[in-house]
């Protein structure tokens, strides 16, 4: 009996070492799974976007995100063990302090739920107005602006899962510019939205430049943008190029930062010729001088990751 009980010890101390081991292996596999979440830029204008990043994420969790600013699901791509998306805040927030919710999901369950604050200042913007023909107010009506929508919205419907753009955005075309970004509109004293580009006056003819490195995902003749090219930079970002006189790229071409890709015209809804230079994040329209700027979300977010992945 003794003997006997002796011999059963040592299989004690190994269920009991095996057991620990098992709770602190299942405790690292928590801590692995506590994804974080990181944003960009706490303070944020109207009109300009962030990089959102959750880090890690496993495969087979999902992520919601809920903000009051935002008028579409962000899409996310696979970064490191995680993933990104770029949120615009529309030029139409009102200033404010705003939360930022991320519900990760596995199987219908939520998992965690995490929340960041950004805060959204205040910005002014012009009022421009605007007394154009009849004829000319033609091409602007309810009907057609749906129809170029269509073909609009399918070649933003995807993008690329990797960046394909190269350091800074360079402007399209240098010119005067006749319209900023935001600018409320009276055309014909009658309230017409937001203007959702630049507008840089130039002689019929000039050469416009892709912005940045991209694929074609829309060349052809709408209603309202007359001539229009729209690049996919990735990450849900696209640039767009309209009222050209000549397109000179084809869908599903690679452009590279600075290559032609049609010239300055007045095609559709235009008084003169002028290029409506413009950027969104998925359809959501964001300032072009955005892109321009040092500001821009990954410059000082890409240089630390880069060095913490090195
Ligand atoms: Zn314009």
């Amino acid at each position: 009996m003794r003997r006997r009980s002796m011999d059963v010890w040592p299989v004690w101390i190994a269920l009991l070492v095996g057991a620990v081991l098992v709770l602190y292996a299942l405790d690292l596999g928590e801590n692995e799974l506590q994804p974080k979440i990181t944003l960009s830029a706490d303070h944020i204008r109207p009109g300009e976007f962030f990089l959102l990043q959750v880090d890690p994420l496993a495969s087979d969790l999902s992520l919601q995100i809920a903000c009051p600013f935002l008028d579409e699901e962000p899409r996310f791509f696979r970064y490191g063990q995680g993933v990104v998306a770029l949120i615009p805040v529309d030029y139409r927030t009102r200033p404010g302090d705003y939360g930022l919710e991320a519900e990760i999901v596995r199987g219908g369950q939520i998992v965690h739920r995490l929340e960041q604050g950004v805060t959204v200042s205040a910005r002014d913007f012009a009022i421009q107005k605007l007394y154009v023909s009849a004829e000319l107010l033609s091409h602007r009506d309810e009907t057609m602006w749906a129809e170029d929508r269509v073909h609009t919205d399918a070649a933003r419907a995807r993008s690329n899962s990797d960046p394909l753009w190269e350091g800074l955005f360079q402007p399209a075309l240098t010119g005067r510019i006749t319209t900023q970004f935001g600018q409320i509109r009276l055309i014909n004293d009658q309230e017409s939205g937001r203007h959702s580009g630049l507008d840089i006056a130039a002689p019929r003819g000039t050469e416009v430049a892709a912005s940045n490195n991209g694929e074609v995902v829309l060349a052809r003749f709408l209603h309202v943008t007359g001539n229009t090219v729209i690049l996919d930079h990735g990450w849900n970002l696209f640039s767009s190029y309209s009222h050209l006189d000549r397109i000179e790229v084809r869908v599903g071409q690679a452009v590279v930062k600075d290559q032609t890709i049609g010239t300055v015209g007045s095609t559709g809804f235009s008084t003169g010729p002028h290029l409506h230079w413009a950027v969104s994040i998925g359809t959501t329209f964001v300032d072009p001088e955005f892109v321009l700027g040092e500001a821009l979300p990954w410059s000082s977010w890409m240089e630390q990751e880069d060095v913490a992945q090195r």
